[in-house]
């Protein structure tokens, strides 16, 4: 009987190795959730009319249509708990019982999430609730309901503040520049405001850089400190008290670009690092499972940290080590996965990056990421040529 490989999360990880997977010829059994999202480009498609829904979400049944019914399954549910000893997966299915699914080969891509900032005991969250629509942390019915009602928020604003100065703060900015900076509120402008607990991209080479364009592109960059409290006014605005700021400031909406975490609860803590991330081997197999049979990509892991391409590399050396092993040969030494990338789209048109400490120009940053970011690669994912 064919092997039973299940994989949880069914996104770049996930959906990278059932491809691979199905094309050798063996078995998948697949838990994700009913769309795959192109977060990438969520900075983006946050600007009404910016990106088509259809840019950005793939039906998995569709990206599984091609293959043998009887050889892959799209459970839409969530992963509740895993034995490792029973090589069982408990998968919560809504509105129906709990599924137990057996495994002879386990994939962990269930990724990372928005962090609940309020269980971090961060005050950010406290009375106003920030919108991120940045990743995929419920069902496709909630993400996209929370994505158009965030463009319907951009579009009423006309003062925004994004919290956060790391890439995702500095490419929603840019894009919110880009749309609505330095024009008058008659004719469509919004001022953008953009606080960062310090220098912008952690202080990275290219921080310089990055506040240069959004200078250009009219947001108002503040390191002063970092949002300690929020909370509602009566008039449905925003009030947040910043560090470092005399007055607190004032806004129309509020977008948070601050904290990912893993998910990871349904995971034995065994074996999970101090950080709840999953410990991985040089072939990307988890740590501390003796029958060696479960592996993990991606946000998951965050190592040497969380990004789409590192994740892309992660999957490719899996998915072939999973299939090594199906054979009967050892696993090998997953490489390439230290690329010391770094960009940042500062809007449609223009990015910056560097390759290890070489800065890139902007215009090789705009090609390879700022342009579409990175759509025109769904495809891939929709008909298995990724893998
Ligand atoms: C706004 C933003 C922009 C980014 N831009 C870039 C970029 O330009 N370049 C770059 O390299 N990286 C970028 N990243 C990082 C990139 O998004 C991640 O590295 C990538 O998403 C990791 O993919 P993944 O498959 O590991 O997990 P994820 O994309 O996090 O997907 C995990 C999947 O698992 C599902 N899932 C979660 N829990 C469970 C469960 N218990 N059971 C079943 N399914 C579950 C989720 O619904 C989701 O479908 C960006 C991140 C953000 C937030």
């Amino acid at each position: 009987m064919a092997p039973t490989i299940v994989i949880l999360g069914g996104a770049y990880g996930g959906l990278h190795i059932a491809h691979y997977l199905l094309k050798y010829n063996k078995e998948a059994k697949i838990i994700l959730s009913s769309h795959f999202f192109w977060n990438l480009a969520s900075v983006r498609a946050i600007v009404p009319g910016s990106v088509e829904d259809k840019q950005i979400f793939v039906p998995l049944a569709e990206a599984f249509a091609r293959y043998p019914e009887d050889r892959v399954e799209v459970i839409i549910g969530s992963a509740e708990a895993v034995d490792t000893a029973a090589m069982t997966v408990t998968v919560a299915m809504p509105g129906a019982a709990d599924r137990s699914l057996s495994y002879d080969q386990l994939v962990l891509a269930t990724g990372s999430r928005n962090a609940q900032l309020k269980q971090q005991g961060n005050p950010i969250a406290s009375a106003a609730s920030p919108v991120r629509p940045w990743k995929a942390d419920d069902t496709y019915e909630e993400i996209i309901a929370l994505l158009h009602s965030t463009q319907d928020k951009v579009k009423a604003a006309k003062h925004i503040v994004i919290a956060g100065g790391g890439s995702t703060g500095v490419e929603v900015a840019a894009e919110l520049g880009y749309a609505y900076g330095g024009k008058s509120v008659e004719k469509g402008g919004k001022e953008i405001v953009l606080l960062s607990s310090g220098e912008v991209l952690d202080g990275d080479i290219v921080a310089s850089s990055a506040r240069n364009e959004l200078k250009k592109l009219h947001v108002d960059v503040r390191t002063t400190g970092a949002v300690t409290a929020a909370r509602t006014l009566p008039d449905g605005r925003t009030e947040l008290t910043v560090e470092g700021a005399g007055e607190p400031v004032v806004t129309d909406l509020y977008l948070a670009a601050v904290g990912m975490t893993p998910n990871t609860d349904y995971l034995d803590a065994k074996l999970l690092n101090a950080k709840k991330y999953v410990e991985v081997d040089e072939f990307f197999r988890v740590k501390g499972v003796p029958s060696n049979n479960v592996w993990a990509v991606g946000d998951v892991v965050s190592k040497p940290r969380a990004a789409y391409f590192i994740t892309t590399k992660q999957a490719a050396g899996a998915a072939k080590n999973i299939n090594f092993v199906l054979q009967g040969n050892a696993p090998v030494p997953v490489t390439g996965t230290d690329l010391d990338i770094f960009a940042v789209a500062t809007g449609p048109s223009r990015g910056v990056g560097r390759f290890g400490s070489w800065r890139l120009p902007s215009l090789a940053v705009w090609l390879a990421k700022g342009r579409t970011l990175g759509m025109q690669r769904m495809s891939g994912y929709l008909d298995g040529s990724v893998a």
